[in-house]
């Protein structure tokens, strides 16, 4: 760290000190600059809240009366001489990285990101929000949360098609297809996603007021009519259902009668992930850049200099240093309430992987870290959204 950081660490959350301003911080502040509305990243209770326009009506939706000042991607505001720009981050709608340019020097603050692999493909862009947009940079603030070798996303078409797939079985068997994922962002996903003529789309009531935030904002979310409204059972027989994981295994479920059940998570590319979540299928669908996503977003932004925020920074900082990174790390308190929650054994799962891969990061390289953080586990990969 020196004198000049335009972001440091402070046990509110990262700030900047000649702007005088947090981004996402974990404690209440004057001034917050959120990156995008997950609640570990825009949390209650700070004074005066700037964000990206088009997050207003999902941080309206999931904080409620706030102080809040919009700017729209692209335009700058000037603070105490720090100028500052959003720029969109491709995560959940109004997902934005955070620019900030003083006295020559530039620093983007990432927030969490979604980025296609080992190449830019647009087909391969979260369609529920705007794409991410390389930075150029001197220093660049990246998430972490699947920096590992072995997270490597499909591409969205075979995926899509493996969930049509499942649905269509189950319909044609006469039994609801209950999906589960986080209910901002991801359950937005799969709505856009999935192939609106095999039968009836519906939610769980904790997804529809994000789905309005989304079409409001102008997005294609199919209407979804909430489960508990819906008087003819016999409906669920041929419908999909989008719940988040809370839902999963409550009395809410008995209205569906004969169901088989399946998680959409990056974090399903690990073995026995699916079996620790106790469903029938696993669909690795996530809203954060893969290891290749990751190396790609990081080279585009031409910064000589990296901070690794969340998720396996040890082996990220370790890379980053070896390809000639200035590279580091800040210990920060996301990662919590985001949309790969992971409670109980799975989160159990993901320590035990990044304990092995802090283990071989001494002396690693991809094949053997990928090697090493799956042998771990027991169960065959029958589940990575085959
Ligand atoms: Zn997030
Ligand atoms: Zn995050």
């Amino acid at each position: 760290m020196s004198d000049s950081d335009l972001v440091v660490q402070r046990k509110e959350g990262l700030y900047c000190p000649p702007g005088d301003f947090y981004i996402d911080p974990w404690r209440p502040v004057d001034r917050a600059v959120i990156t995008h509305a997950h609640g570990d990243h825009s949390r209650r209770g700070n004074s005066h809240y700037l964000a990206a326009a088009p997050a207003e009506g999902v941080l309206r939706t999931r904080l409620g009366e706030i102080d809040l000042q919009t700017l729209p991607y692209g335009e700058t505001i000037d603070h105490f001489g720090v100028r500052l720009s959003f720029h969109p981050a491709g995560h959940v709608l109004g997902s934005a990285q955070v620019r900030l340019e003083h006295e020559g020097r530039v620093w983007v603050a990432s927030g969490d990101y979604y980025v296609a692999g080992s190449s830019a493909d647009a087909r391969e862009d979260n369609p529920t929000c705007a794409p991410f947009e390389p930075v150029r940079c001197h220093c660049f603030i990246t998430e972490s949360t699947f920096g590992l070798p072995i997270y490597r996303w499909q591409p969205q078409a075979e995926l899509f098609a493996a969930i049509d797939d499942w649905w269509r079985a189950n319909a044609d068997a006469g039994r609801a297809s209950l999906l589960v994922g986080y209910a901002f962002g991801k359950a937005q996903r799969i709505l856009m996603g999935v192939d609106r003529s095999i039968g009836p789309i519906v939610v769980h009531g904790a997804v529809e007021p994000l789905n309005r935030a989304y079409r409001a904002a102008g997005v294609d979310i199919p209407e979804t009519p909430i489960a508990t409204e819906i008087k003819d059972r016999s409906v669920f027989r041929r419908a999909l259902v989008v719940a988040p994981p809370s839902a999963q295994g409550s009395t809410w479920t008995r209205r569906f009668g004969d169901y088989s059940d399946a998680f959409a998570s990056g974090w399903m590319q690990l073995r026995g992930a699916r079996r620790r979540r106790s469903v029938d299928r696993g669909f690795v669908l996530s809203d954060h850049a893969d290891w290749p996503g990751l190396q790609r977003a990081i080279a585009a932004t031409g910064a000589e200099r990296v901070i690794v925020t969340h998720g396996y920074e040890a082996v990220m900082v370790r890379w980053l240093t070896e390809q000639g990174f200035d590279a580091g790390a800040f210990a920060t308190e996301y990662g919590h309430d985001d949309d790969d929650e992971l409670p109980g054994d799975l989160g159990a799962a993901v320590a035990a992987a990044e304990h092995a891969a802090d283990q071989v990061a001494e002396s690693v390289s991809d094949a053997e870290a990928a090697r090493v953080v799956v042998e771990p586990e027991d169960a065959p990969v029958d589940d990575a959204g085959a």
